[in-house]
């Protein structure tokens, strides 16, 4: 499979299909239930509660990734303009020097038990550090295929924080969650752990719940930018000095970080996985140093050329959740052909990567709103009433006025209309 697919953009929704089918050896069955309509009521209403309809986004391919020597094409499900066109770009200046090196820690979530009213914390925390191999145990018997499939509990940690109400000692339970995201398996072996753990310690527990500060599920990208698509030295300064902004500033570094999350955000959609979980541990992990700071990382290396690196933690899985059940979410996993939860991790951080390159290259040189331009320009025209037949003019002759704004579109069809 190849990930360069010039002309991509030129195509039709259906002639794009067909070719995201050739490139993948994807089936005409696999690629319904990306189609419009393609998941069915009956499907959607076991998903949530109260089910009245549907909330359909488009989803568009970004091309040119390799990844450890993989190509892989890319489903982003996003309202947005411009974010897959920013990801296929800085993906197309990566290739040049070979894509993306990515990996992963292993697939670890971490549970959290909530111990309060303990007399002596330490002495509860000693107790329960002589258990431990009985309470993985226990644990582990509460989810056997889980097991089955190579992970479990794999560990415990403790911690005693000081709070308002006292100090609470805090136990960790680490589990392999394998190819799953892994909330329910977590939570169901927290709950199940609780009483034993009360019993032990004499305490009260009060939370039993996933944390998604996920440090121990973590992936990493790291890609080159040469220096002659950046617009040379000067081009990389200007990326660096925005970079930098990043590093000192949370106010310029929460844009930072939320242009990454558009990719990475898009894609955990897309495969029908939490978006809001693996939102809360990228925000969360960029400040678990004290300080809110940027996900990425860059320096200029001897050649003068950009190296960009982004390490998130991605709690997603390809089991479990949604991820099974919504057929689109079954397609965009085989288009991207991922095999496992720690592939799919890192489609994510090299996605994040090439987004936030993307954004800065955009940013350093001619202001992001020229990008965006186009495509704000057909959502006006269309806004105003602009039909099918006129929408291509109306756009040409916004753009064209330098006036991008919802009057100009209204007297552009008025005209065009005489
Ligand atoms: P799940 O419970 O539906 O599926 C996971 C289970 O599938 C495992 O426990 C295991 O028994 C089984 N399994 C089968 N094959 C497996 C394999 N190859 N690898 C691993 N497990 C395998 O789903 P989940 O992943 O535990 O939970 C994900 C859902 O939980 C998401 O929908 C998320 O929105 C939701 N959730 C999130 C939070 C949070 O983020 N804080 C909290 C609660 C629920």
């Amino acid at each position: 499979m190849g990930s360069d697919i010039p002309g991509l953009y030129n195509m039709t929704p259906e002639e794009r299909m067909k070719r995201v089918m050739l490139e993948t050896g994807l089936s005409v069955e696999d690629v319904e239930g990306i189609s419009q309509g393609g998941a069915s009521i009956s499907i959607l209403d076991g998903m949530i509660e109260n089910v009245i309809g549907t909330f359909e986004l488009p989803v568009g391919i970004a091309t040119n990734f390799i990844m450890n020597s993989t190509e892989r094409l890319i489903p982003m499900a996003i309202e947005e303009p411009s974010v897959v066109a920013a990801a296929s770009k800085a993906a197309k200046i990566a290739r040049i020097n070979g894509g993306f090196t990515v990996s992963t820690t292993d697939q670890i979530m971490i549970g959290q038990v909530q111990i309060c009213d303990l007399e002596d914390p330490g002495k509860a925390r000693d107790i329960l550090t002589g258990k431990k191999q009985e309470l993985l145990k226990f644990a582990n018997s509460r989810d056997p295929l889980l097991v089955k499939f190579g992970g479990g509990a794999r560990d415990l940690e403790f911690r005693i924080l000081d709070s308002p109400v006292g100090q609470m000692l805090i136990v960790h339970i680490l589990v392999d969650t394998r190819d799953a995201m892994g909330a329910n398996a977590v939570n169901t072996m927290a709950e199940a752990l609780a009483p034993g753990l009360e019993e032990l310690t004499g305490g009260k527990v009060v939370l039993r719940i996933l944390s998604n500060l996920a440090v121990k599920r973590l992936a990493t990208a790291e890609a080159i930018f040469p220096k002659e698509e950046l617009g040379g030295k000067e081009g990389v300064d200007m990326i660096m000095k925005a970079y930098y902004l990043a590093t000192v500033d949370p106010f310029r570094a929460s844009t930072h970080n939320k242009g990454i999350m558009n990719g990475v955000s898009a894609v955990v959609r897309a495969t029908g996985n939490d978006t809001r979980a693996v939102e809360a541990g990228a925000h969360s992990y960029a400040s678990v140093s004290g300080r809110y700071l940027p996900l990425t990382e860059y320096h200029i290396n001897e050649n003068g050329d950009l190296v960009g690196r982004i390490t998130l933690p991605t709690a997603v899985g390809l089991v479990g959740g949604a991820t099974r059940v919504h057929p689109a979410a079954k397609a965009a996993i085989k288009i991207m052909g991922v095999k496992t939860a720690s592939e799919l991790g890192e489609v994510l951080a090299a996605v994040g990567l090439a987004q936030n390159l993307g954004a800065l290259r955009a940013l350093a040189r001619e202001g992001i709103q020229r990008g965006h331009m186009k495509l704000h320009a057909r959502n006006l025209a269309l806004q105003a009433g602009a039909s099918a037949e006129e929408v291509d003019e109306v756009v040409k002759r916004l753009v064209k006025s330098g006036q991008v704004s919802a009057s100009m579109a209204v007297n552009i069809i008025n005209d065009l209309r005489k």
